[in-house]
């Protein structure tokens, strides 16, 4: 079995992973019936499965793979980490060369006032760090009540105790009877689906001022933090109207509590800025980071921390009695120092700003004119597409949420290319190494996609 035939005996795989292996977020019995798509190899933007077919990967994996797949460069640096030193801790008194440069590389990298990074393996774990950082840090200054953290309904923070339960999606809350005390959710900007009996300029600035109301209710004195992704990812590639940062920006300017800006999706290059908070002008406290940080090729993931939040808890004396086996593991630093060297020798943030950005743009935005599409939408190299039953009345829904985002999915995978469905919107978020060739085949064959979905949502029934 060599990487290189692709002669992988499919079936007999399926069936062993259908036999033992657990899949995160899926029907066990309906995937198990169907077995499983086996990624064998993969190479640039380009996926190989068992069967030799080639997929290009229009979700960079989960939103992750910046630099693209197979770079020699990172498993290079990974190999001469682990020969030097492949595993040691940071929790007493020690730590090691890579930790160290990868920690002043993030800081230079950062916005100005975040200086200081905490160190875990993903994203559900900066998560879970940043829960317990709001509340010690408010402890710290004497305000022992600041205890709420304010998240949003279709929010994704992990899926982790604390991660689940900042995030607001609602089957994952009923999955272990979350969310947790102390979490307070309030409405997205997710203008296409809940705010269109207003322009998105109002409903912005509306669905802002829900976290005014929510700090005034429960009471400023009693709330820790207010946790936000820049653009929300995994609720859909939700982008919110112009008028929603500012807004929500003063809102926080006149108030004393925490800003969490969760970039595991929005950092490192995908919205044609280092971070999302750059590209919006938000000033975050606190900034989970993990997915690009090392494109995928280990897990790392970390806690920008400011220099108020530094000064107020990390340096204000006493234990954080906090962290994990392979907080700042030396091969993960490494995977991350060269893909961070990747991204910067080959100018990805500014290619995805003023080259593959605008050029996939242009195109994708096109797709919003398709009979079964209400509204296309993206920002860097992140977009959506809303599949609808009714061109001409677009913001109602499908009668059954889902089937037809899936139905597309899987036609989309038949094409050759990964799209994502989150309800009925088609996700891409593809690496940013995309060439103009290969965002021209990705549009080609989310055209191709799309009619034929339309063809068999009409033949059986689903449009209006
Ligand atoms: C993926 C994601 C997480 C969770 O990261 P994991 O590495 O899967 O634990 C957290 N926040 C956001 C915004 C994400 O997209």
């Amino acid at each position: 079995m060599t990487a290189q035939s692709n002669i992988y005996p499919t079936k007999a795989l399926q069936e062993l992973d259908a036999a033992h292996h657990w899949h995160p977020f899926s029907d066990m019995k309906s995937l198990n019936d169907e077995g499983s798509r086996i990624i064998t190899s993969a190479d640039g933007v380009w996926l190989t499965d068992s069967e030799g077919k080639k997929i290009l990967d229009g979700m960079a994996g989960l939103w992750c793979v910046q630099v693209g797949h197979g770079r020699k460069e990172i498993a290079d640096a990974v190999h001469k980490q682990m020969v030097e030193l492949s595993y040691y801790n940071t929790f007493f008194k020690t730590t090691h060369p890579p930790a160290i440069a990868l920690a002043e590389r993030l800081a230079k990298l950062a916005p100005d006032h975040l200086n200081t990074v905490f160190f875990c393996s993903s994203g559900s774990e900066a998560n879970d760090t940043v829960f317990r950082m709001v509340r010690t840090y408010w402890d710290k200054q004497g305000k022992p009540d600041k205890k709420v953290i304010i998240g949003r309904w279709n929010g994704y923070h992990g899926s982790t105790l604390a991660g689940t339960s900042l995030g607001g999606m609602k089957g994952m809350h009923e999955q272990g009877d979350l969310p947790v005390a102390g979490v307070h959710h309030i409405d997205q900007p997710y203008w296409f689906g809940e705010g269109h009996d207003m322009s998105p300029d109002d409903f912005g600035i509306h669905v802002a001022r829900k976290l005014e109301q929510a700090i005034d209710e429960i009471g400023e004195d009693k709330v820790a933090a207010f946790i936000a992704e820049p653009i929300q990812g995994a609720g859909g590639v939700i982008i919110p109207p112009e008028t929603y940062w500012p807004e929500v920006r003063r809102i926080l300017e006149e108030r004393e509590i925490l800003f969490v800006a969760d970039e595991v999706i929005c950092g490192f290059g995908r919205l044609g800025e280092w971070f999302g908070s750059t590209y919006y002008g938000i000033k975050p406290d606190l900034m989970p980071i993990a997915k690009g940080l090392t494109s995928g090729y280990l897990p790392m993931g970390g806690v920008m921390v400011s220099d108020k939040v530094a000064e107020g808890l990390m340096l204000a004396g006493g234990d954080f009695n906090h962290g994990y086996t392979y907080s700042g593991h030396p091969a993960c630093a490494a995977a991350a120092l060269a893909n961070l060297d990747i991204i910067e020798r080959e100018g990805l943030v500014g290619r995805v700003k003023n080259d593959i950005g605008p050029y996939l743009q242009e195109r994708w935005l096109k797709l919003g004119e398709h009979e079964l599409v209400g509204e296309a939408r993206m920002s860097g190299i992140v977009g959506a597409l809303e599949l609808v039953p009714d061109k001409k009345n677009p913001h109602k829904p499908f009668k059954d949420v889902g089937v037809p985002g899936l139905l597309c999915r899987d036609i989309s995978f038949e094409h050759g290319m990964v799209m994502r469905a989150v309800r009925d919107s088609m996700i891409i978020s593809p690496p940013l190494v995309l060439t103009h060739e290969e965002a021209d085949f990705l549009i080609a064959t989310a055209e191709k996609t799309l009619n034929d979905t339309y063809r068999i949502l009409k033949r059986d029934g689903w449009l209006d």
